[in-house]
């Protein structure tokens, strides 16, 4: 008989966004007349740059002739896309990575989803509170964790962001196998200092952790004492697998581009205490469950390098950035505190009161949209997340309502 893995069992239903949902059509059939402003989402809003947009019309036209058609490309990407990306976003930043050290991918969510297959079932995980919902329950799938009790699945290490630690979670007291590590966050918008990100490369090298390091967001960084790659902390390369994304700079959330750099010379055990190459093994899972990002997405990203590319992203990125200004203001001069919208497209705001309450008096005092942040965790509680990723005319009104709303 057919029997299903029952670790999907173990899975908590999010009832976050159906949760939001439903309360956005209460408020909408008790108000009719009323506009609804959403600042909860983490999809970009702008357009594709023109840089994209020719590549991909140009590659899309060589398809169409016999000389310039592509079939099946290399599983791991095409060399122009790997060559760009290790010179522009390693190399030309001091970070000594290799073309060949780059897998190119449908989505940073994929592979930070699927890394972990290539690990023990009996290895500890450490994830950050609040935290992006896909580290966690790809684990639980993979059986690693026992049942969630109060909103924490057993077995798994919970790494708490709060104010106190500046939403930068403390090294564990507890030995651990795997970390998974986003700066800048999503949800908090926090960022790692090169110091906090050394104390961590540092713990995984004398204790034989791996590091799992999502910079989807490394585009939104204009503070140049930050690290955008932790392979700018020495010694990262052993320890260290990077994920990356074109959704978030490029706005290639719908049209699906990202990369992931697994250093060579990095390796984990055997249950014999042999080492074997982390590389080779992502190699193997890559090759044989992926057939390559489609050549014209490839063409598309890699045209993000291009000089005209490049200003595209940086008055995009600057963009998203001028609407969390708008936003980290309003709220900070309501006394709010609040970290991220500096570095990143997040605002996470400290409610001083539980997030639906505080989601409830948004909507329906102001008729906007956030996020709640218990739904990212339970250090999530007490706070929420409010996006950038919206037009200016949008995010200038819902401040304007915040405003007259909260003042009261
Ligand atoms: N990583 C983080 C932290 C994200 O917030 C997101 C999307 O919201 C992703 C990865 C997904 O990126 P992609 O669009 O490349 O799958």
């Amino acid at each position: 008989m057919i029997r299903i893995n029952e670790n999907f069992l173990k899975l908590q239903a999010s009832y976050l966004f159906s949760d939001i949902a439903k309360r956005i059509a209460a408020y909408q059939e008790a108000n009719p007349d009323k506009s609804i402003i959403k600042l909860g989402i983490g999809d970009v809003t702008e357009p594709l740059p023109l840089a994209c947009r020719d590549a991909f019309h140009s590659a899309i036209d060589e398809m169409g002739t016999r000389s310039g058609f592509h079939g099946y490309g290399p599983e791991q990407g095409y060399p122009f896309l790997r060559e760009a990306i290790a010179q522009n976003d390693f190399q030309a930043r001091g970070a000594d990575i290799s073309a060949d050290e780059i897998f190119v991918s449908d989505g940073a969510k994929c592979d930070s989803g699927n890394f972990q297959e290539i690990f023990a079932e009996g290895i500890k995980i450490a994830v950050a509170d609040p935290v992006y919902p896909v580290y966690v329950d790809t684990n639980v799938m993979a059986g690693r964790s026992g049942p969630s009790v109060d909103g924490r699945y057993q077995g798994f290490v919970y790494l708490d962001s709060t104010p106190e630690n500046g939403y930068v979670p403390a090294i564990p007291s507890e030995p651990v196998d795997l970390i998974y590590l986003c700066f800048p966050n999503n949800p908090t918008g926090a960022t790692a200092t090169r110091e906090q990100l050394s104390a961590w490369v540092e713990y995984a090298r004398e204790s034989g952790a791996l590091i799992l390091f999502d910079a989807a967001y490394v585009a939104f960084v204009r503070d140049d004492s930050l690290p955008q790659s932790i392979y700018e902390i020495p010694g990262a390369k052993d320890v260290a697998i990077e994920f990356r994304s074109f959704s978030k700079n490029a706005g290639f959330t719908g049209t699906r581009c990202a990369y992931t750099v697994v250093p060579k010379g990095l390796t984990a055990a055997d249950s014999k205490g042999e080492q074997h190459s982390v590389h080779a093994l992502w190699n193997r899972r890559h090759c044989t469950k992926f057939n390559g990002v489609s050549y014209p997405v490839q063409r598309a990203a890699e045209a993000v390098y291009s000089d005209g590319g490049r200003a595209e992203v940086k008055a995009l990125t600057d963009f998203y950035l001028e609407n969390a200004k708008i936003v980290r203001a309003a709220i900070e001069d309501l006394g709010y505190a609040c970290v991220g919208g500096d570095n990143s497209p997040y605002i996470w705001i400290d409610a001083r009161r539980p997030s639906w309450e505080f989601f409830d008096d948004l909507l329906n005092e102001a008729g906007v949209v956030c996020t709640p942040g218990a739904g990212f965790g339970l250090c999530g509680e007490g706070h929420i997340r409010i996006s950038a990723f919206n037009s200016r005319e949008n995010v200038e009104m819902a401040m304007e309502r915040i405003r007259k709303a909260l003042a009261k």
